[in-house]
């Protein structure tokens, strides 16, 4: 049966292909059929990953030193009495039986079923007891992947045909796809600017979140159709339909074809400005796009995404690698790299800190200024990096004096280290902070004297601003960067920092927004870094742009205040015929 949901689109562009059902981040799993000549041994594999997770409770309870505290036994036996229950034992074996499908799926649809009985539980104590249940399912499957089973085919022919469809997907899930060629991917929850979303879009392919309840109501393989620009799932499509999306799918890779074009052409206002475009990247890998869509440098490299997906963290020389390898390949061509932005929703596998409130808590610089070591170690690897190209450092979410001085003071430390063992860098290397905390926005004069550049991040700076949390898509519906707020904020940074001779940059989301660009060349902003695949649309624009007539536009949003009023001044911009183009 068709039906239809909406959600967020968060890249452009339209993907048809068939479901795969992909689990929870935290119990990632495959779905897959198991012919039926195999479902007996796909039970068989199931009793003995069972089995398996028995015997290393048994040889943990015999390990127990006679002077343990007793909570330790006690945890134990708690894990052994989950595991033996019937819910998580036997059942699964009935479910490989029936819907004859793979040990680990089986595994999770029963799990999910028992945390749901958990949640609903008022008791403190009891409910806290779903990360026991979470901590031996765990175990199950992560015995379950010692043990080969049945290797299903693709749902379809390739990757390329393939929409993953999960609940959530944690952007350290969401990079890993960079080595994939997925046609898109969909989930429930998420926000435009969660990190998850912003990852997506340098995948490049259509993909939505929001959808609240995709992950259950489409069926694995099941035909879809994925319109990333209006945020649009279409699940089991009928024939008029299809053959409409896939039109429309043929004239938007027409459109993107010709966009290529534009790769060597300078980016320059009708009235003769010249205009940055840089691109945002996650790992050195992404260089190649950034050369490809025609962005003249980096201006943000997202260093933490080095630190995710791994057991260990990057030492001193691999950093370095990583950081000089970039360098290298941009000839000269500024590169931005961010110190490490870890905390929230992208954690390392150490499993640190979360706090109640991850996106207040120890995030990004804070977080740096609490593990010295560590953060000694990046700089020295940045610094290093500095003799082999145009490399400046820029530091995440600052929001006071104290944090740029406690930082400079690293930086120096870091820098008399390198003097020590004789290694070279560019002294004269540019320090700048992100401006993404109000109180960075609002009390700017520090920012501007001690700092060499500014870079607006909008995902943060809106997120803080508007107090919505940006990986939730409960709220995700009030995230507004035309907020009379945000425009007067930015605005404001882009002034006083014209007016100090600082160079500012905007990296955020806003920046590779289309809709926005005239906007943004009307308040002063000259230099733009966003996602490489964004870079001819927004080149495009600036071409047809024209800034005195964007500047008089921009002065009226400023005025403006009813959000209606400012989305019809937006759209009057974005139609306004330039001089030369009339
Ligand atoms: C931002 O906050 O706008 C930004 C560019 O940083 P991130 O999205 O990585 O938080
Ligand atoms: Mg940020």
């Amino acid at each position: 049966m068709s039906f239809t949901l909406h959600g967020i689109g968060v890249s452009g562009g339209i993907a048809i292909g068939r479901a795969h059902l992909v689990s929870h981040a935290t119990l990632e799993v495959n779905h897959y059929v198991v012919p039926p000549h195999q479902v007996a041994a796909e039970s068989m594999r199931f009793d003995a990953a069972i089995q398996k997770v028995r015997s290393e409770f048994d040889e943990l309870r015999a390990e127990i030193p006679a002077g343990a505290p007793v909570e330790f036994s006690a945890f134990v036996n708690l894990h052994r009495m989950i595991l033996d229950d019937a819910t998580l034992s036997v059942e699964p074996r009935r479910i490989i039986e029936t819907e004859q499908c793979n040990a680990e799926w089986a595994i999770k649809v029963q799990t999910d079923a028992l945390l749901a009985q958990f949640d609903a539980i008022e008791d403190t104590y009891l409910r806290e007891r779903r990360n026991d249940v979470i901590q031996v399912v765990e175990r199950i499957l992560k015995a379950l992947s010692g043990q080969p089973g049945y290797v299903p085919p693709p749902a379809t022919g390739s990757e390329q045909e393939l929409i993953l469809v999960a609940h959530d997907l944690s952007p350290a899930d969401v990079v890993q796809f960079k080595g994939h060629n997925f046609a898109s991917f969909i989930t429930d929850v998420g926000g435009a600017t969660s990190h998850t979303a912003v990852v997506a879009r340098s995948l490049n392919i259509p993909s939505i979140v929001a959808l609240h309840r995709a992950r259950e109501l489409v069926r694995e393989n099941e035909l879809l159709i994925v319109d990333g620009t209006s945020g649009v799932l279409i699940v089991d499509p009928d024939e008029r339909v299809l053959a409409e999306y896939q039109d429309r799918k043929r004239a938007f890779g027409v459109e993107r074809h010709k966009l290529t074009g534009l790769r060597d052409t300078r980016a320059v206002t009708r009235d003769g400005v010249a205009v940055e475009l840089h691109a945002n990247i996650e790992l050195p890998d992404d260089v190649e796009q950034v050369l490809a869509n025609g962005a003249t440098g980096i201006g943000l490299f997202r260093s933490e995404f080095l630190f995710l997906n791994r057991s260990d963290l990057p030492d001193e020389e691999e950093q370095f690698e990583a950081y000089r390898s970039v360098a290298v390949a941009m000839k000269d061509r500024p590169v931005t790299i961010r110190t490490y932005d870890l905390g929230a929703d992208k954690q390392t596998e150490e499993g640190s800190y979360t706090g109640t409130n991850p996106a207040l808590g120890l995030r990004a610089i804070r977080l740096c200024l609490t593990e010295p070591k560590r953060f000694l170690s990046q700089l020295r690897a940045l610094l290093r990096a500095t003799h082999f190209g145009n490399v400046s450092i820029l530091i995440p979410m600052l929001a006071s004096a104290g944090e740029i001085e406690q930082t400079l003071q690293m930086i120096a430390r870091a820098k008399a280290s390198l003097d020590d063992s004789g290694q070279a860098y560019n002294r004269d290397v540019k320090i700048g902070g992100m401006i993404e905390v109000p109180a960075a926005a609002l009390a700017l004069d520090v920012f501007l004297r001690k700092l060499d550049f500014l870079s607006i991040g909008t995902n943060d700076l809106i997120q803080y601003t508007l107090a919505i949390d940006r990986a939730d898509e409960s709220v995700a519906h009030l995230y507004d960067p035309l907020h009379p707020a945000i425009l007067a904020l930015v605005s404001n940074i882009i002034k006083r920092a014209d007016k100090a001779g600082v160079p500012v940059t905007m990296c955020g989301e806003m920046a590779g927004d289309v809709s926005l660009t005239r906007l943004l060349l009307g308040l002063g902003l000259r230099k733009f870094s966003m996602h490489a695949a964004h870079v001819p649309d927004v080149k495009q624009q600036v071409l047809g742009a024209d800034t005195s007539t964007a500047i008089t536009a921009a002065r009226a949003m400023l005025r403006a205040s009813d959000p209606l009023r400012l989305k019809m001044l937006l759209a009057k911009m974005n139609t306004i015929k330039t001089p030369d183009a009339a």
